[in-house]
């Protein structure tokens, strides 16, 4: 039981490296309505290890546009940066198990490379400057994804080892994920497609250090003319915060609700939707923004 009282919990995890566009938004509204629609709380979760990627006022930003369209979290946001001794104590167990090596590999040496060549895989003591990677033998990682049904990954031909710490010493999105939705609270893990190729390197840590795996289901995305998708890197167009509603009612047609009543009222628009919504009733092909 978490402190709601409830069995489990949504998450949405922006990383504060630009304010929400149309594509945040549409997984921010599937996953609260994930939660919602089975009266499970829904959490906010910064995941802002990645200092030299913030953009100053990022996180303001979000918070606000989750605000304007009454998107209400429960409970306090978290914050990655917040939780290094859980990381740590989890590179640590995964030391114990003699699972991790010291990388000092180029991102140029293994530009060619399907999966990770092995190079590094004898350096189990520590060294300076390097990266720390773990290594993924044998595993085979399966899931039955709410959205695309089941799922099942080799990690050796999914890039094979993998970095945990960065060599600038940066704890990776990687670990740092499978440690936070492992974490028993939080139990329904709904984001966009585009991360699909990270679930199996983090239930394989998830696994490996006995954690909790949660719910997966990975949802449409918005792309552009192009077919690209959008994102803070491709500078998609913040959120127009004066049109809440509008937003909200284009939002909920990508996921399937088309018919939501004529209002200018998020809450009742959100409440009407939560009664609707079925996570796995969300068109599966991506949605083109316009
Ligand atoms: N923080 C990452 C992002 O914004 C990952 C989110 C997630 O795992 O849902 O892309």
């Amino acid at each position: 039981m978490n402190h709601d009282g409830v069995r489990g919990a949504g998450r949405f995890a922006p990383s504060p490296t630009g304010p929400l566009h149309a594509g945040s938004l549409l997984a921010a509204v599937a996953s609260f309505l994930d939660a919602r629609s089975q009266s499970l709380p829904w959490r906010v979760r910064l995941d802002d290890l990645d200092q030299p990627r913030h953009e100053a006022g990022a996180e303001r930003a979000i918070l606000l546009a989750l605000e304007r369209h009454r998107l209400h979290w429960d409970g306090p946001v978290d914050r990655q940066s917040e939780h290094v001794d859980r990381y740590a104590a989890a590179l640590d167990e995964l030391s114990r198990q003699g699972a991790l090596f010291y990388c000092r590999c180029s991102r140029r040496t293994l530009r060619n490379a399907d999966a990770y060549p092995g190079r590094c895989r004898h350096h189990v003591e520590p060294r300076p400057d390097s990266a720390i990677r773990v290594r993924v033998d044998d595993a085979v990682v399966t899931v039955d994804d709410l959205v695309l049904g089941p799922q099942r990954w080799t990690l050796s031909e999914q890039g094979g080892d993998f970095v945990v710490r960065r060599r600038d010493g940066i704890i990776a999105y990687q670990l740092a994920t499978a440690i936070d939705d492992g974490n028993p609270d939080i139990t329904r893990v709904i984001r966009g497609r585009d991360l699909l190729h990270t679930t199996p390197r983090q239930v394989f840590l998830m696994e490996r250090l006995g954690l909790d795996v949660p719910g997966y289901g990975h949802i449409r995305l918005l792309v552009d003319s192009q077919g690209q998708k959008l994102s803070k890197q491709s500078h998609a167009t913040p959120l127009d915060l004066t049109r809440p509603a509008a937003n909200l009612t284009r939002t909920l047609a990508l996921l399937g609700l088309s018919t939501a009543p004529a209002t200018d009222d998020c809450e009742a628009l959100l409440a009407w939707a939560a009664d609707r919504f079925l996570v796995s009733g969300i068109p599966s092909d991506d949605a083109v923004a316009s």
